[in-house]
């Protein structure tokens, strides 16, 4: 790709952005005290390309926690430390159909519906190696870092915020736990859970998070190999089907490219061989989704071409 095509990504985008900024519906989530505090306004749209390219409009370099978005990640080291085999025991992958914090664990064996909703997402976490959770959690910020390219730290405010207030994700373990579906132990699986969400990076950074993924498990800005390259088939396969909430039938028939998005605003879009896609802006619609984000992903894959089901 010469100059010029980086030149009309780039226009774009900021085409995208202004065109998505103006929309101003939405609603802050509150459940998480300190997310409650964020700017409204704060808007930003980043596209990595898997040759490493970057391009970014408005609020790209703005860091916010992860959430959610930082689910596919995790799952992903869980996958490179254990094998599909052991994880797929604890964990399914079909899709919910219900909000990220509902209860969906299997009737008769208690496994959690897949690992980009609440429950699997913990169970997830548990399945990371490591001796205690120090080490998994540190195992956990290691591997995100190697996603972004560079070193993510943690907002420990959120993290304070987000334990004192997360009884509802304590209960989803104690129920896995009391049906021998977890891992690992409640309170260490909980709490390092509540570590990862509150793991903070700009949408540049998920960008090329979300390149690397579509790269075959190859950082395209650093070159580091992150995971095998059966490991990011298998976490775009489950994002396709279950990353955007109870919206996820509909997005992947709109925008068509998998995906994974977060409470605090974050979003993340994957088109395999080619792009990473991210934006973030706190408001979100009804399905716990960023409103403006899901706007300007829409864009993006339709003015490039991305949608997966296209013939060409
Ligand atoms: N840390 C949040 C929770 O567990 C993440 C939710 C989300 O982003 O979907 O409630």
């Amino acid at each position: 790709t010469g100059r010029s095509t980086a030149g009309a990504v780039t226009r774009a985008l900021a085409e995208v952005h202004a065109e998505v900024g103006v929309l101003s519906a939405g609603e802050i989530v509150s459940y998480i005290p300190r997310l409650a505090l964020a700017d409204p306004t704060l808007f930003g749209v980043a596209m990595a390309s898997t040759e490493g390219h970057r391009y970014q409009a408005g609020d790209a370099d703005v860091a916010f926690t992860l959430q959610s978005v930082s689910k596919p990640f995790v799952y992903a080291l869980a996958l490179a430390d254990r094998g599909v085999d052991e994880v797929s025991r604890w964990l399914r992958t079909e899709p919910s159909g219900e909000a990220f914090n509902a209860i969906s664990l299997d009737r008769a064996t208690g496994r959690p519906a897949n690992p980009m909703i609440n429950a699997g997402a913990i169970c997830a976490t548990a399945l990371v190696a490591g001796d205690d959770a120090a080490e998994r959690y540190e195992r956990i910020r290691a591997v995100l870092s190697a996603f972004a390219g560079r070193d993510l730290d943690i907002d420990p405010e959120v993290y304070a915020s987000e334990a004192a207030t997360g009884d509802r994700n304590r209960a989803l373990a104690y129920l896995m736990k009391a049906a021998d579906a977890l891992p690992g132990e409640v309170d260490d699986s909980v709490d390092t859970y509540f570590r990862q969400c509150s793991i903070r990076a700009t949408a540049s950074d998920l960008a090329v998070m979300a390149a690397t993924l579509g790269n075959g498990g190859v950082n395209p800005v650093t070159g580091v190999r992150v995971v095998a390259e059966p490991v990011a088939v298998a976490v775009l396969s489950v994002l396709a089907t279950c990353g955007m909430y109870d919206a996820s039938g509909d997005w992947l028939v709109r925008v068509g490219l998998p995906a994974k998005s977060g409470v605090s605003g974050g979003i993340i879009a994957v088109s395999p061989g080619r792009f990473g896609v991210a934006a973030f802006s706190p408001p979100l619609d009804t399905t716990g989704n960023s409103v403006r984000g899901v706007a300007a992903l829409r864009e993006v894959s339709s003015r490039f071409g991305l949608h997966l089901m296209h013939a060409t």
